[in-house]
């Protein structure tokens, strides 16, 4: 089934809380689209690969991925 994801990327985005990060990089490992890469100073989240399958949110150990609403 494909999935339509573009009405999602412009009503959800997903935030990584740097500080509540141990940088253990399991997000960006499993991250089934590589939405998650490590960037200059911090990781970095690519919005536009992101089918907002939750699996970093469910997966980090620190909770410091959450998904938002942007409007
Ligand atoms: S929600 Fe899924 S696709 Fe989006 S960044 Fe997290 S693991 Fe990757
Ligand atoms: S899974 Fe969580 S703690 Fe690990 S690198 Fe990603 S955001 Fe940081």
């Amino acid at each position: 089934m494909m999935v339509d994801t573009s009405r999602l990327q412009t009503t959800s985005k997903i935030q990584i809380v740097k500080a509540d990060c141990s940088g253990c990089g399991t997000c960006v490992v499993i991250c089934p689209k590589r939405a998650i890469v490590k960037g200059r100073i911090f990781l970095e989240w690519i919005a536009s690969a992101c089918i907002f399958c939750d699996a970093c949110i469910d997966l980090c150990p620190t909770g410091a991925i959450f998904e938002t609403r942007i409007n």
